[in-house]
């Protein structure tokens, strides 16, 4: 079963300002943590940056991913990847073995 969440222009848009002003707000807080802001500020900024972008572009996220392993039958919930595509490979966390899902994308 896989349960997925699609947004739209106007949500994917929210979505990445909230990432970007969340980041933001972290460097701003860490600004006053000596030594350590060298470090912190710039690293939290670019990843604001980044986050914003990811999120702009993502129009569909997997928020869980279960089924059962056709190798050793293991029932489990898998790690949804980040952004979803029509096809994702994970691994069975029984048996390791590489499993490939594929459905289609919903239309957003
Ligand atoms: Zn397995």
């Amino acid at each position: 079963m896989v349960e997925l969440i699609s947004f739209d222009r106007t949500q994917r848009m929210r979505r990445a300002w909230l990432g970007l002003a969340a980041w933001w707000a972290a460097a701003a807080a860490t600004v006053f943590i000596p030594v350590a802001h060298f470090f912190l500020v710039p690293g939290f900024f670019a990843f604001g940056i980044y986050s914003f972008l990811q999120r702009a572009r993502t129009a569909v996220v997997a928020v869980a991913v279960s089924g059962i392993c056709p190798d050793c039958e293991a029932e489990q919930k898998f790690e949804a990847p980040a952004r979803w595509s029509e096809s994702v490979t994970l691994a069975c966390a029984n048996c390791g073995r590489s499993l490939r899902l594929t459905a289609p994308q919903p239309a957003v």
